[in-house]
């Protein structure tokens, strides 16, 4: 399941892919991709004046030539690259479905794709591929004997039902694994649905509520029944939104470490049997567990007895069905579709299935399609010139620190300290995942995510009473993504974002750094955010700041957050400045770190203006292009509850006003909009 304290780069919660053109494995029958350059000025729109908006000045030629694909939520450069790769990764499958001598990941990774584009033996069955979950909920004769069903009961990706299950890293001891419960349960993208009163959230209850009928209905139920059985999930759902810490709240460490022996979690919710469902899941024996949100667990414990048997074996029938319907027959596929993708974020037309296939190729066996990605497109120099490239910025990290004026030697020691014990996990694991447990049936979709789910779940729980295990990524080597994990101390880059546009071998050093080195940047910066600087070097939630630099600190954030605040998302939604705080220090920390590394890394070489733009110009147009991209208003408004991130053109304009380095370059005059006087500008690293 989840780990508690990663912290990733997106503009896109993606999963998978790109491909390079400079791989020099790439073999020459697979599908050629479009080289795109990681300064591209076609994409630029130089009618914008850059002390204005360096956003629009950098992106407006992309933004016009890239309308927003009708079976998109929204449409970026990350967005991009990573349709290309699933067209790439396609290739790979279609190669390992056909193929006649086939090794046991082949056969896994070609027979799972197979499966999910057998959409006719899908309709054929309809719910039947579910059948045994619901007859083991239609058989459940007491609410006493609910907790080993639920254990039973496990979601696709490893997810659980009514709640959030698995292992977790001992926030006192980041060498331990311990079982972990967190908050969960709900069908709505966040508890804030659930709680807010504007008009907006309450249109979105009432088509909630229209879809919660609706897979009512695909079960067999009367229109009568189904609309009295959501309005029973949305009391039920809405009991346990209340008990829920919201996301800003979450984002303090402290809030969630409750760590308790077993008999303190059956006094705390008695009415579940706790031990059934351990002992149903065969998890390792528990001495100590966190209970990261123990007020949802109260009321899950107040709920228990306040719903009847009934009404709980209507909760968890949705719930399997709802979670199960994009790999069931058309009619769920559809309705899935229609509510999530549709309504909450405004794509206009289904995704083709093939696409929908590589997907969930990629989320249930990524390191074995991982492997054949990387043989193919992630070189040794590739590698190799990437490290060059973290290894800079983390010297220009241990240079800034030295030198900060506001900071005690004390504590500086201390986050020395913390750096150098930062693990850099470049491309792809040591050592690969093993799948060969998990039965992938070429026949069999919706029986084969039931398995890799198994799979993933007991492979969480196993590592309970294990030492930590610090080569393990957290998502797949085609992701287009990146990480810093505060309990690990280690920043993790999968092969596919280190890829032509975002990271671009031929091109000149100013954009690559500008791009991928303020990426690399950034999750370096995440180990001294708000949050992550409350995690020592060894992953440990233990303070190492002296009181008064902490105030100090404290307070050059709070200037982030105020500023962050300001700016409108959407209609007149502004971003979460406490939601978005540790992104936003990590993008101005990220790009100022990524400044100092470029400039070093090139001090020796004679640089000149390409196509009409100064080495450093390339270097602020080559930053402001990695996060080029159009949304739509409907996926806006969910990222303004749900997204740690802030919206894409204050991604890049929110951070160039703190940089005078940026002013400079383009000649910026006071009081232009982009450059902040000096007692405005925030600095925190
Ligand atoms: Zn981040």
């Amino acid at each position: 399941m989840k780990k508690l304290f990663a912290f990733c780069i997106c503009l896109l919660s993606l999963a998978t892919a790109s491909l390079a053109q400079n791989g020099s494995g790439t073999q020459s029958n697979e599908p050629a991709l479009p080289y795109i350059p990681s300064l591209d000025v076609t994409a630029m729109d130089k009618s914008i004046d850059p002390c204005v908006d360096l956003y629009h000045y950098s992106c407006g030629g992309w933004q016009k030539k890239n309308p927003i694909p009708p079976d998109q939520t929204s449409w970026s450069v990350y967005g991009k690259l990573y349709e290309d790769n699933l067209t790439f990764l396609r290739g790979i499958l279609e190669q390992a479905g056909s193929a006649t001598q086939r090794d046991a990941s082949t056969q896994k990774i070609g027979d799972f794709y197979a499966s999910c584009m057998d959409e006719s033996t899908a309709d054929k069955r309809g719910i039947a591929a579910i059948q045994p979950q619901l007859d083991a909920i239609a058989r459940l004769d007491s609410v006493r004997d609910m907790a080993p069903l639920v254990a039973r009961l496990s979601l696709p990706f490893g997810r659980t039902i009514l709640f959030a299950a698995g292992s977790t890293q001992d926030p006192d001891n980041s060498e331990q694994e311990i079982a972990d419960l967190d908050q969960g349960g709900l069908g709505l993208p966040d508890r804030d649905y659930y709680t807010k009163d504007d008009a907006k959230t309450k249109e979105t209850r009432e088509r909630y509520l229209q879809h919660v009928q609706k897979i009512f209905e695909l079960l067999g139920d009367t229109p009568q029944a189904a609309k009295q059985n959501a309005e029973t999930i949305m009391r039920i759902e809405t009991a346990l939104a209340k008990a829920s810490w919201t996301r800003v709240e979450r984002r303090d460490p402290y809030k969630l470490k409750n760590k308790m022996k077993l008999a303190d979690l059956s006094q705390l919710a008695p009415n579940f049997d706790w031990a059934a469902y351990y002992r149903e899941l065969r998890y390792p024996p528990i001495d100590i567990l966190n209970v990261d949100a123990p007020a949802f667990y109260k009321q899950i414990n107040t709920e228990l007895t306040g719903e009847p048997l009934a009404n709980w074996k209507t909760y968890l029938r949705f719930h399997v069905a709802d979670q199960y319907s994009p790999f069931l027959s058309a009619n769920f596929v559809t309705e899935d579709f229609e509510f999530h993708r549709k309504y909450l974020h405004g794509a206009k037309e289904m995704q083709p299935r093939w696409r929908r296939c590589v997907q969930f190729t990629d989320y249930n066996l990524g390191e074995a399609l991982g492997q054949v990605y990387v043989s193919r497109v992630f070189s040794p120099e590739l590698k190799a010139s990437t490290l060059d490239m973290v290894t800079r910025i983390e010297a220009a990290m241990g240079e800034r620190i030295r030198g900060l004026d506001w900071m005690s030697p004390e504590t500086k020691q201390q986050a020395l300290v913390k750096l150098a014990g930062i693990r850099n996990k470049i491309g792809y694991p040591d050592k690969w995942r093993d799948y060969s447990s998990v039965k992938i049936a070429h026949d069999d979709f919706a029986g084969n995510i039931q398995r890799a789910g198994e799979f993933e779940l007991h492979r969480q729980i196993n590592k309970i009473g294990q030492p930590v295990d610090h080569g393990e990524w957290d998502i797949s080597p085609p992701t287009v993504d990146a990480y810093y994990n505060g309990q690990m101390n280690d920043i993790n880059f999968p092969a596919g974002v280190l890829q032509p546009p975002l990271y671009d071998a031929k091109m000149d050093a100013a954009p690559n750094y500008g791009d991928t080195g303020g990426t690399i940047g950034h999750e370096l910066t995440h180990g001294f955010d708000d949050e992550g600087s409350q995690f020592d070097a060894k992953g440990n939630l233990k303070n190492w700041w002296t009181k008064d630099d902490r105030e100090k600190f404290d307070t050059r954030t709070k200037c982030v957050a105020d500023q962050y605040s300001k700016y409108v998302m959407v209609d007149d939604i502004h971003i979460n400045g406490q939601l978005t705080l540790g992104e936003n220090v990590a993008d101005l920390g990220g790009e100022i770190l990524a400044l100092m590394a470029w400039k070093d890394a090139t001090k020796d070489k004679n640089l000149q203006p390409v196509d009409g733009l100064t080495p450093e110009q390339r270097f602020f147009v080559g930053f402001a292009q990695w996060d080029c991209a159009n949304m739509r208003d409907e996926d806006l408004r969910v990222r303004a509850v749900t997204d740690p991130h802030s919206s894409a053109q204050y991604r890049i304009n929110g951070v160039v006003v703190n940089m005078p380095e940026f002013s400079r370059a383009f000649s910026c005059k006071a009081g232009q909009p982009m450059v902040n006087p000096p007692d405005k500008v925030c600095k925190v690293w």
